[in-house]
């Protein structure tokens, strides 16, 4: 728990909540204070709430092909959105129902999700294999970054002092890009010992873009390039999804920590991939 909490501000506008944010060194914005309150800092800190900022719309927006996703959005809210389970076969509002227990996700907004992301973030490899682009508020203006960009080391300093605003997912064509998520914990509440987002798009039967995300290994998030780059151009068949798994188990860089050794780690990767390529073909298959 933050043990002291010196001011607590509601400011009125973005504007106000970075200004407040810059003058003192100890402030944090906080959303849904689920992450701030794991904190055993007992140093004087001053939280600027920013949840009655109207960040928290949710929008299918079919027209544009996007979904917009305020940053104060409860977790909770997308994945009970019946629009959010109509698009990406569902893909968003299953896999982020994965998270936590229902009072995390129902306390957890996105954007409280990207600044520090845990390593063992869940949010990090689902969202990596959409097209997803962060809004944020910074010196005055709003600007937008690729998720693929965002923990850039020149980036650091701006997003540490920016203001999430909103996720935008850009939707693919429908029927040709399939995406799971899948998560290998020790229990149904516990984080990730190992998580993985697998996105793939195919077109007159051959793989255009594959996007593969593995996190808690025990690091953050990761693409794996060599994996996507590899599958773009092959059919997607099961002996595809077979060289994929085990070219992920050799190129995803993994260490061993108190839950699982590095060497598990590779095998788990290697099943993981394997079995994403196996439910994405079937996922295709079903569409067409
Ligand atoms: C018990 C527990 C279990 C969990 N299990 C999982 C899990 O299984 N999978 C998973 O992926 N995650 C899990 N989480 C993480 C959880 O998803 C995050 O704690 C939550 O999403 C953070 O959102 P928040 O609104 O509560 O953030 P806060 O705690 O309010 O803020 C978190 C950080 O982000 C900053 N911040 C918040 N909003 C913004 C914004 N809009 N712009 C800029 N900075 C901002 C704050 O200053 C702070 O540094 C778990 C957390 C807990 C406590």
């Amino acid at each position: 728990m933050l043990k002291s909490v010196r001011d607590y501000h509601y400011p009125g506008s973005l504007d106000e909540a970075t200004s407040l944010h810059d003058r003192e060194s100890r402030s944090f914005f906080i959303a849904g204070g689920t992450a701030l309150a794991l904190s055993d800092s007992s140093r004087p800190v001053e939280l600027i709430d920013i949840s009655r900022l109207d960040l928290d719309g949710l929008e299918v927006d079919r027209k544009n092909g996007r979904i917009i996703i305020g940053a104060t959005t409860k977790i909770q809210t997308v994945v009970e959105n019946n629009a959010i389970k109509s698009v990406l076969g569902g893909f968003l509002a299953e896999s982020l129902e994965e998270i936590g227990s229902y009072p995390i996700r129902n306390a957890g907004t996105l954007g409280g999700s990207l600044v520090r992301p845990f390593p063992w973030s869940d949010v990090i490899p689902i969202l990596s294999v959409l097209d997803t682009e962060i809004y944020y508020y910074h010196e005055g203006e709003t600007d937008s970054r690729s998720i693929s960009n965002l923990y850039d080391s020149d980036f650091r300093p701006t997003l540490n002092n920016a203001v999430i605003e909103k996720i935008v997912i850009n939707l693919p064509e429908a029927g040709k890009t399939a995406a799971t998520f899948s998560k290998f914990n020790r229990s149904e509440f516990d984080v990730a010992a190992l998580n993985l987002g697998c996105s793939i798009t195919v077109n007159e039967s051959r793989i255009t873009e594959a996007k593969l995300s593995a996190g808690a290994r025990p690091m953050t998030g990761k693409r794996i390039s060599d994996v996507e780059e590899a599958l773009i151009g092959e059919k997607l068949t099961v002996e595809i999804a077979k060289e994929g798994g085990e070219l992920a188990g050799d190129k995803t860089p993994v260490r061993g920590d108190n839950k699982l050794s590095e060497e598990y780690r590779k095998e788990l990767i290697e099943k993981m991939t394997e079995d994403a390529i196996r439910e994405i073909i079937n996922e295709v298959a079903n569409e067409n």
